[in-house]
């Protein structure tokens, strides 16, 4: 670890986000030290899946955000120096209720106007590409560029293409305190001393409401715990990504048709990922429990149960382990890319079950602000006054350990 007391810009947290803002701040030639708590994923980037992804946002300017910033790894994977496991294989949406065709369909019409690669599989085209599906699935629609990656590889990347081009990490390093003067922002407190700046940039997930609340700042991000379990290495029992099409609708915190009342109150969705060591990750579930990430009993045994219900091989499958994670989850769903009333103070947070895939459009987005450039697209939409909630409470000057 090394330190410094100035910078030109200070970033706040170390997980997926974070790493990426401080990467491109530092590939566009600010003097940036990022601080992170614990090591480089410490938060809900190291207990998450990692899939980068369109399925799960309807035509429009966000859908097109979501495809652009996905778009983003394929020349991150040329210029990182560590390989983050990046697979464009695609993923499939699976459908398992008749009552669902016709909305499959027009989401499968409306994304392929929207020049999304989509395909549209029915029963036989499923059987013949994943022969160990489940009996009664009936279609998948399949986004055929859809990727995953290995989130904590992604950070360890980020941070150390940022060291490269200048930036300066603090590991193992705590916020304290934000000292302001005159409406902006001049000094970030650590547990390690005084770091003296003009731009702070806050990208501490789950956390960013602790820390804007040090200036009487209100982010409104609130944890929403999930889970996923990890399988034993297995074998030709899965070709790529899977999520079932109800994923959708529990994500939009929707009833479904045929969830069961257990499902429905904790969230259950079924979602598949095969990792690149022959493990496969089970999810997932959505809930309001606080800063609680100790994995349930109750949840891990719907999700096995609904595993199998779609993969029947799997009850043959051991669980290895467990984690469950908290999703940085704003009121309407889509992140916080924004400055504040406090000049030189920003906000990158609220990606809820998006931040891994959308790291990188962040980064780059933060990086024009504080440059003082127009967004290269936008972006009003994820302003944090969108929520008008963004006056400073605080007199200036405030100091808040
Ligand atoms: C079960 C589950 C599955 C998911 N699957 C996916 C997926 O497939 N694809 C996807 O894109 N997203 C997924 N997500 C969402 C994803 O995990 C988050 O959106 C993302 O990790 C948020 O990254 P972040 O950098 O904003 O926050 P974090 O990774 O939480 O990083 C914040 C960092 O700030 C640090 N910090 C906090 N306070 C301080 C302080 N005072 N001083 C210094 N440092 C501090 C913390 O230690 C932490 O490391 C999933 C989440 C869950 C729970």
């Amino acid at each position: 670890m090394s330190s410094k007391d100035t910078a030109g810009a200070v970033v706040i947290g170390g997980g997926a986000v974070g790493t990426a803002v401080a990467c491109y701040l530092a590939m566009d030639g600010v003097d940036v030290t990022l601080v992170e708590h614990g090591e480089f994923a410490w938060g809900s980037s190291r207990r998450c899946d990692g899939h980068v992804v369109t399925y799960d946002t309807p035509p429009g300017a966000y859908s097109q955000f979501c495809k652009y910033g996905q778009d983003m790894f394929h020349a991150a994977e040329k210029f990182l120096p560590v390989d983050f496991e990046f697979s464009p294989e695609g993923l499939g949406l699976l459908v398992d209720d008749e009552r669902d065709l016709d909305a499959v369909c027009a989401n499968y019409e409306g994304k392929k106007n929207e020049g999304v690669d989509v395909t549209l599989w029915d029963r036989d085209d499923l059987r013949h590409h994943e022969p160990n599906i489940g009996d009664s699935i009936l279609a998948c629609l399949n986004f055929n560029g859809d990727c995953k990656l290995n989130p904590m590889r992604l950070c360890q990347g980020l941070a150390m293409h940022a060291e490269a081009n200048g930036a300066t990490l603090m590991t193992r390093t705590s916020v304290t305190g934000l000292r302001t003067d005159k409406g902006r922002i001049t000094t970030v407190e650590t547990d390690k001393g005084l770091i003296h700046t003009d731009n702070v940039i806050l990208a501490a997930g789950v956390w960013t409401p602790l820390l804007a609340d040090m200036v009487g700042l209100s982010v409104p991000v609130r944890p929403r715990q999930g889970h996923v379990l990890v399988t034993e290495r297995v074998r030709n029992l899965v070709g790529k990504n899977y999520a079932e099409y109800g994923y959708l609708l529990a994500k939009g915190g929707k009833t479904r048709s045929d969830a069961t009342p257990e499902m429905e109150h904790f969230g259950v969705a079924f979602v598949l990922e095969p990792s690149h060591a022959g493990t496969i990750l089970l999810g997932s579930s959505r809930r309001y429990v606080g800063m609680n990430i100790r994995p349930d009993p109750t949840v891990m045994r719907i999700i096995a149960q609904r595993a199998r219900h779609f993969y029947p091989a799997l009850a043959d499958t051991r669980v290895i382990r467990c984690y469950a994670g908290l999703r940085p989850c704003t009121p309407d769903a889509k992140p916080i890319i924004s400055p504040t009333p406090l000049q030189g103070l920003f906000v990158a947070t609220g990606h809820e079950g998006n931040g891994i895939g959308l790291s990188l459009i962040t980064g780059k987005l933060i990086s024009e602000m504080v440059r003082g450039q127009a967004p290269f697209m936008d972006i009003s939409y994820m302003a944090l006054d969108r929520f008008g909630t963004s006056s400073v409470t605080h007199s200036a000057g405030t100091t808040t350990a």
